[in-house]
């Protein structure tokens, strides 16, 4: 048990645990909720009972609750070999994981202003386990690293240059951990190499991305310089007109709760005006409620058109790889959107599409379809555990963050 590796997920008002052991299967994951509000609470995964929480409990107390009822159940001893933390934004500093230390900490501050609803709650991660097991080598994997190989014409935005040089803004691109992992089992699933394959990535969760991966590395992608950007998903609009902004300013809404509404209220809850969840959302379409059906309307159509715009990238396609709760568990979504690329060439196998589970190839293409279609499960905290795992052997990391 002592060469377990810890994998923390800090949001805005939840925190996810995961342990591995040293050949990173799962022991174990615990997740708090409702964090710093009277109703916190915890529990570990396949455990009925749950962990009880001081009301308005912290990330640090839920932290240390976690591990304790971990260690009573004897599935963790008193510290693991390494931790291995998901932060969002590494801004251009971060092209890979790296072990933390005090620089790395001041650099993802320093991120902060890129991402305001994540880098800080990911660094208040940080400092809690850092407090409760010093010593112990943390690792921090960013979901922006990945898409850091992005070309200048699939990052830049065409506005003034001196905006990038001296603000940063530019696409940054996010989810990277899962793309990053669709480009390795994609090309397993294929029987080749990663540095061989490229793949359209679709992650499509209550957060959704699409990225073009040449050849095992990033070259565009859906998101920008927040997650805003992009597909339609669960709360958040994707692309608008920024002209959006003026307009409602017109009306009196000021920008303040255009980016909330865009963010929050809008996506398939928005257009639904229902719920922000697409298996509800399909339930409710196929008992004829119109503004679902519409929903789902235009979350597929907005996904093939972005499937069409990643073909720009490309010298060639490999495979378009569905991923992510919609992408792994929807054969309605996935062949509503196939459905608009016959011009391309893709086409889906009806039965494959419906029964995609029991084949361990993951295809779901038919015959004729010009392209492989995969379903892949995503797996972000193995592969924080992996990264962990293998920094967490080297020495102190000099200039490891360039
Ligand atoms: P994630 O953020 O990856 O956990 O994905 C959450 C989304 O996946 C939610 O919108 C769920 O409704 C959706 N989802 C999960 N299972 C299904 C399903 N069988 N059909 C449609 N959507 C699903």
């Amino acid at each position: 048990m002592e060469d377990t590796i810890l994998v923390v997920n800090c949001g805005s008002s939840s925190l996810k645990l995961s342990l591995f052991d040293h050949h990173l299967s799962k022991l174990a994951s615990a997740a708090a909720e409702r964090l710093n509000t009277k109703d916190a609470g915890a529990r570990i995964g396949g455990n009925d009972e749950g962990i009880a929480l001081k009301p308005d409990a912290s990330h640090e107390q839920a932290l240390e609750a976690i591990v304790s009822a971990l260690q009573n159940l004897e599935l963790m001893a008193s510290r693991p070999a390494a931790v291995g933390h998901r932060v969002v934004h590494g801004g251009e500093t971060f092209h890979e994981a790296v072990v933390i230390d005090d620089d790395v900490i001041k650099a993802i501050d320093d991120c902060a202003e890129l991402a305001p609803l994540h880098n800080p709650v990911n660094l208040c991660g940080i400092r809690a386990t850092r407090a409760l097991f010093p010593g112990v080598q943390q690792v921090a994997v960013f979901d922006t690293a990945f898409h850091q190989t992005l070309p200048e014409r699939a990052y830049l935005y065409a506005v003034p240059r001196s905006w990038h040089r001296d603000w940063g803004v530019r696409r940054y691109g996010f989810h990277g951990t899962s793309h990053a992992f669709m480009a390795i089992e994609a090309a397993r699933l294929l029987g080749r190499t990663p540095a061989t394959t490229s793949v359209i990535s679709a992650h499509l969760g209550n957060g959704c991305s699409i990225t073009a991966i040449s050849e095992g590395v990033s070259v565009d992608t859906s998101m920008g310089l927040t997650p805003l950007e992009g597909l339609v998903m669960g709360t958040r609009s994707g692309d608008v007109d920024p002209g959006l902004f003026d307009f409602l300013g017109s009306k009196g809404v000021d920008a303040e709760e255009v980016h909330q509404v865009l963010n929050h209220q809008s996506g398939l809850l928005g257009l639904s005006a229902q719920t922000n969840d697409m298996r509800s959302l399909c339930e409710l379409a196929d008992h004829g409620h119109e503004p679902s059906k519409t929903a789902i309307e235009v979350f597929c159509f907005r996904l093939a058109r972005y499937i069409g715009a990643m073909m720009a990238s490309l010298a060639r396609l490999d495979a378009l790889v569905f991923t992510g709760g919609i992408g792994e568990n929807s054969a309605r979504i996935r062949q509503q959107t196939i459905g608009h690329l016959g011009l391309m060439g893709f086409a889906i196998g009806t039965d494959l599409n419906k029964n995609h589970g029991s084949f361990s190839d993951g295809r779901i293409e038919s015959p004729d379809s010009r392209f492989p279609i995969l379903v892949i499960p995503t797996d972000e905290e193995l592969v924080i555990a992996q990264e962990a795992s293998r920094l967490a052997g080297r020495p102190e990391p000099a200039d490891q963050h360039s």
